[in-house]
């Protein structure tokens, strides 16, 4: 058919989702040629996900948008549980506090899923011309294994249309002169001016075309139903029975006293959730099954006999002898979802699923977004850099292992915390919310990633690593992120978190933990480790030479930074080797790459703690690659450049050397 445009590209990604624009973050931030496409006319503006959790957001840091979040988000660090006191009034449990609040720079927050992906899309303009082309539907699909092992073939094909204005935007966004008010209630005074200059330009029509594009990769972001999963027959398995729940994004009129503060309310027929939201909005999580159970010989699981005022009597009910009403509804929705996941996550290593694709479940843990962002994270530079060239293909063996194992954990912690909710009364429940939290805290925040060893992730046979420090062992552990810590930069002075220094920009870093340099003993380590990264290693010039280049961004896919542990004052800019300070006559030194961990008197964050929290030694040092998603790689003595070459050569394609 002549009217059927062909093309080919490298990835595509098929679904805008918050996974979706994860990984085409890393598109934009790498120049790879990729696509992303999604059904929908327009992003979420309303409703949906709404948890941030706090890994979730070092990596913003990493992307540079964190403080957007933290300008509009409400932060929701303790929670308080309301339990029944068996005299017809409710009592408070708590506040409850994570005990590891402070194992990270920022506290677990709460934000509409629009407003995160108006973040990501404006994070991608930012970086490159890539824009999520809306309103277009991948519907065929065809895939050729026999070329899965050659690196240049394109062995997927898929046809893409474009969708008429009607069936994009389902809702009817398109009263006459303009998107006037969206079936859920979207009204030009409850979005922010992005949001709805985002609203109208999505919400145009569009001609109607199909498209064959030919990819090396396709990442499938396309959520619980996803199509991108059954074109390659993969399943979704798990319990069969959902779980119903009703959902409101309200401003509450009411007298109990918590309407504001993250927390549970516990009745006979169940547990409902109070989550306080940006815009004086409250979302609340309300078990409906007790409603539907009523109606003889209905379905329990029918969703559509749900109405808002179901809902809201629901609340009262529990809320009592508190009173509840609301006049604002920004979205409610009746929510119906199970525990499942698919057996695998990918396809050849040429299809990768990602987020709802992959895992379901209740949307009380707060995880889904974040688990299905961290996601698209993890594959997006992935499939990025092996896309450009720069890493081996190999490393794509690695998404499978790393985020199955955290969505397995996942619906085991979602299995634990959503049974407390649709049991009946329970005189512990408030008891037993708090030891699940517990349990799961390190996962939960993401503050460990339970990643294994992996051409990725160089775990040694000694497992305390060569670089503890005298009192304990080093944390520095590979599979599991640098533990952030505040560094003042040893030019200026000036403070900023590890999150922030290690940007999201595709480059592997090699970070010199280079001690306590006012030794001569360990300056020496020091120049010699510096010799050792500059002189070369076989026929190139320097280790940088040895890679091939991130062309279009950087010319080369390592950076090099050194962290000292001496004051600022008795270590000089200058003593440092040239490597940690690269010149040109243009731009001058390159200041950021050499920072001190000393305290700051004007910052408490930055207390000159930063080794010990790492558990390395002051003096001696140590010295690590950290990943391009800031999971620590490999770590080492300052003297193991051999091993560390190893371990990047088992992962970086090396330049073609010269005869
Ligand atoms: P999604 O956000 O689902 O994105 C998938 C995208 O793929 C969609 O935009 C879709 O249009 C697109 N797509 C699908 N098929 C195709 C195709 N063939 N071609 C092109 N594009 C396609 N989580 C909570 O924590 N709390 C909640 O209350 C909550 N409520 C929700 C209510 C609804 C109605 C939905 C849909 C989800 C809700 N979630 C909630 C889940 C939360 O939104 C997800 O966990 C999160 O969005 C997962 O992100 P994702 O990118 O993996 O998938």
């Amino acid at each position: 058919d002549k009217n059927i445009l062909e093309s080919q590209i490298d990835v595509l990604i098929i679904g805008a989702g918050p996974s979706g624009l994860m990984a085409a973050y890393w598109m934009a931030r790498c120049g790879v040629n990729a696509r992303i496409v999604d059904k929908r006319g327009t992003k979420v503006f309303t409703g949906q996900a709404d948890g941030l959790r706090c890994r979730t957001l070092e990596i913003f840091d990493s992307m540079g948008f964190q403080h957007r979040v933290l300008q509009e988000g409400h932060v929701a660090v303790e929670a308080n549980f309301w339990v029944p006191d068996g005299r017809g009034n409710l009592i408070r449990q708590g506040p409850h506090c994570s005990r590891k609040v402070n194992e990270s720079p920022f506290r677990n927050m709460l934000l509409n899923q629009g407003r995160i992906e108006q973040f990501l899309l404006d994070s991608i303009r930012e970086h490159s011309d890539l824009e999520v082309e809306r309103g277009v539907i991948a519907e065929a699909f065809e895939y050729d294994s026999a070329k899965a092992s050659d690196p240049d073939a394109h062995p997927i094909a898929v046809t893409l249309r474009t969708l008429s204005d009607e069936e994009a935007n389902p809702s009817s966004l398109h009263a006459e002169g303009g998107p006037q008010k969206v079936a859920s209630g979207v009204a030009r005074g409850s979005l922010l001016q992005d949001d709805w200059e985002e609203l109208v330009s999505k919400s145009r029509a569009k001609e109607t075309r199909t498209e064959i594009v030919r990819c090396k990769y396709v990442v499938g972001c396309d959520g619980a139903h996803s199509w991108t999963r059954k074109q390659v027959n993969i399943p979704l398995e798990g319990s069969s029975t959902d779980h119903l729940w009703g959902v409101i994004d309200v401003v509450p009129i009411s007298n109990f006293p918590d309407m504001r503060r993250l927390g549970t309310v516990t009745h006979p027929t169940g547990t409902i959730l109070v989550i306080p939201r940006e815009r004086n909005m409250v979302r609340l999580y309300v078990p409906v099954q007790a409603v539907e159970a009523n109606v003889p010989g209905e379905s329990r699981h029918d969703r559509s006999k749900i109405t808002l005022e179901m809902i809201k009597q629901r609340v009262q009910v529990i809320l009592a002898p508190f009173t509840f009403d609301f006049k604002i509804c920004d979205w409610w929705a009746a929510y119906q979802i199970g525990q499942r996941i698919a057996p695998t996550f990918s396809k050849d290593n040429r299809v990768f699923l990602a987020g709802d694709a992959v895992h379901t479940h209740s949307p009380k843990v707060g995880l889904g977004m974040n688990m299905s962002m961290q996601d698209g994270f993890n594959i997006g530079w992935k499939v990025a850099l092996v896309a450009k060239g720069v890493a081996q293909s190999l490393i794509l063996n690695t998404y499978d292992p790393e985020r199955h194992r955290l969505a397995e954990m996942l619906l085991d912690f979602d299995r634990h915390w959503s049974g407390l909710f649709t049991e009946s009364e329970d005189e512990e429940k408030a008891q037993s919310m708090i030891k699940v939290v517990k349990f799961f805290e390190d996962f939960a925040d993401g503050r460990k990633s339970f990643y294994g060893a992996s051409s990725l992730i160089w775990k040694k046979h000694d497992d305390s690593g060569p670089t503890a420090s005298a009192s304990g062992g080093c944390n520095l552990i590979p599979g599991e992120r640098l533990p952030p810590v505040k560094l003042r930069m040893q030019a200026d002075g000036n403070v900023k978190w590890t999150t922030a220094i290690l940007k999201s920009d595709g480059r592997f870093r090699v970070v010199a933990l280079t001690g306590d340099m006012r030794a001569s003993t360990q300056r020496s380590r020091v120049e010699a480790l510096a010799k050792r990264l500059s002189s070369g290693h076989g026929s190139e010039k320097s280790l940088f030479d040895r890679y091939t280049s991130l062309t279009g961004t950087h010319d080369c896919a390592l950076d090099v930074l050194a962290i000292h542990s001496g004051p600022w004052t008795k270590v000089e800019f200058f003593d440092f080797p040239d490597v940690f300070h690269p010149f040109d006559t243009v731009h001058g030194w390159k200041y950021d790459k050499i920072w001190c961990d000393d305290a700051c008197p004007w910052d408490r964050d930055c207390d000159g703690t930063g080794y010990e929290r790492w558990g390395v030694d002051r003096k001696r040092g140590a010295i690590a690659v950290i990943r391009p998603d800031q999971y620590v790689g490999w770590v080492g003595e300052l003297e193991d450049v051999e091993e560390m070459v190893d371990y990047l050569d088992g992962i970086l394609v090396r330049q073609a050397t010269t005869a």
